[in-house]
């Protein structure tokens, strides 16, 4: 493998693939698109999709103590009062004085050696903005401002930081007033609390046991960006596992061991994370631990996924907000209730997707050119396999197609590709990451044999058609 660089080039490599060759594109490009905004394209839908599954067979599928659901996004709106969004689902927000432009208060570049007097001055003389003297917040200890859209500013050119709700809201039905609003859901997770009651009784679980859910989620970010690292819809994978109180630190650690089986299982270096413990201060008040997943992206060290200790938290609430029971009675004594605590792993699906993007690709400078590989773990791989007969002429396409049809009935992803040289057509394929290429020569009229090229070891095979379909599976795993 060559040395890569990791900056931000690799960024720009990554979106210019993504839109080359119709993994990821911009959302309403015709209409000039819509802020922030992406859709997956062809090879985009079956990357998602693979990873969609293998994280469903490993997390549902596979454990005996998993169930799934999948809720309505539009949720009550009193869900999101029980939970406490409609009131603390908030970033803080600040206006450059300059441009006018809104962003993060809390996204601040750490304060350079040239305003450092100047950041002593704020730190000292910092008022709230009624005026009174009141501590300066923690995110504005030893910082800095400056305006991340024109890059003028101090703290004294920005209005101060002000709370800024990010749930989307719309209306259900014909009448736009407040009693018809109802919320986009900003995130999965709660869909699994407030069914709790439903699923303990149809799928007659004891505890520990889980419900998961994979779907989207929507939150109006202040700053979207980095590409589909932080956008305004994107999709979740998230666990509710209830436990017994007593037994969380146990169960915590397992989780812990179980997203980094996952992480392994995408192919991520594990030198590019870190399990960050995230301080009592900086922690949900409602959650006794939390790691962070962190992962070193071309634009710096930031969240991939995150694992919490959410005592019982939601559960509590939505009993007090909807009246309704939700415990756990003991099988063996029914008297003996209780409210299950929770630990939750929740993964977001795009960043899982852009991980495995940057995790993939790879060049190699072969006779003067540039080799792009996208070295997806084969389960991942968006097209299984290749079909490339040697020459165009109906001849060879006529039965290369039938080899085609006969790999896509087997359940393989294909492309069927004849134009161009051979050298060519293999460069296309492993640019978008496809383990096997299948040729199909004139010999094989004649030994009803193909031959089989594999993208990371480029060792060539010749296989009978007869045994193609078991030869590519047993290649696949
Ligand atoms: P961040 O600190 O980056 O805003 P968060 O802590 O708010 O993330 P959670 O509420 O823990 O995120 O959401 C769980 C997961 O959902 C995150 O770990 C991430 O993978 C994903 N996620 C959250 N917000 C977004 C977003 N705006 N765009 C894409 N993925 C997101």
């Amino acid at each position: 493998m060559s040395e890569l660089s990791r900056g931000p080039e690799l960024m720009e490599k990554i979106v210019s693939l993504c839109k080359r060759r119709g993994f990821v594109y911009p959302g309403s490009e015709i209409y000039g698109g819509l802020a922030n905004s992406w859709d997956y394209g062809p090879l985009g839908v079956e990357l998602k999709n693979n990873i969609k599954q293998m994280w469903w067979k490993m997390f549902v599928q596979r454990r005996a103590d998993m169930v799934g659901i999948d809720a309505a996004l539009l949720m009550n709106p009193k869900v999101w009062e029980a939970t406490g969004h409609v009131a603390t689902f908030c970033d803080p927000l600040v206006e450059c004085g300059f441009c006018h432009a809104r962003s993060r208060a809390d996204h601040v570049k750490t304060m350079s050696k040239m305003t450092e007097g100047f950041g002593d001055f704020i730190n000292e003389y910092w008022r709230d903005p009624v005026g009174t003297a009141k501590a300066k917040p923690e995110f504005l200890m030893n910082t800095s401002w400056t305006c991340p859209t024109c890059g003028k500013g101090n703290e004294l050119s920005k209005t101060a930081p002000r709370q800024f709700n990010m749930m989307l809201k719309t209306w259900l039905g014909p009448v736009e007033d407040q009693t018809a609003v109802v919320y986009l859901r900003p995130e999965t997770a709660q869909a699994m609390f407030v069914d709790f009651k439903n699923i303990l009784e149809t799928s007659r679980r004891r505890l520990p046991f889980g419900a998961a859910q994979i779907g989207k989620a929507f939150r109006n970010e202040i700053t979207p960006g980095n590409f589909i690292f932080r956008q305004r819809e994107f999709e979740q994978m998230e666990i509710e596992y209830f436990i017994k109180p007593e037994e969380w630190e146990t169960h915590f650690e397992h989780w812990v061991g179980e997203l980094k089986k996952w992480l392994k299982l995408i192919g991520v270096k594990e030198d590019r994370l870190h399990y960050v413990d995230i301080s009592d201060e900086d922690r949900a008040f409602y959650s006794k631990r939390t790691v962070d997943v962190e992962y070193d992206y071309p634009f710096g060290q930031k969240e991939l996924y995150g694992l919490a200790y959410r005592t019982d938290y939601d559960l509590s609430k939505h009993e007090q907000f909807s009246g309704a029971e939700l415990k756990f009675a003991d099988p063996e004594n029914q008297a003996n209730k209780i409210v299950p605590h929770v630990i939750e792993p929740s993964f977001g699906v795009d960043r899982t997707i852009l991980v495995a993007l940057l995790e993939a690709y790879d060049e190699e400078i072969t006779d003067e050119e540039i080799r792009i590989v996208m070295r997806f773990p084969y389960w991942m791989a968006p097209v299984k396999v290749a079909i490339l007969p040697l020459s165009k002429k109906e001849e060879l396409s006529v039965p290369a197609k039938e080899v085609a049809q006969m790999l896509r009935e087997a359940d393989l992803t294909v492309e069927y590709d004849e134009t161009q040289s051979i050298g060519k057509r293999y460069r296309r394929q492993d640019e978008i990451g496809t383990p096997l290429c299948v040729t199909f020569d004139f010999d094989s009229l004649e030994d009803k044999a193909v031959t089989i090229r594999d993208r990371d070891t480029m060792e060539q095979v010749r296989v009978p058609i007869s045994e193609l379909v078991v030869e590519i599976r047993n290649r696949l795993v």
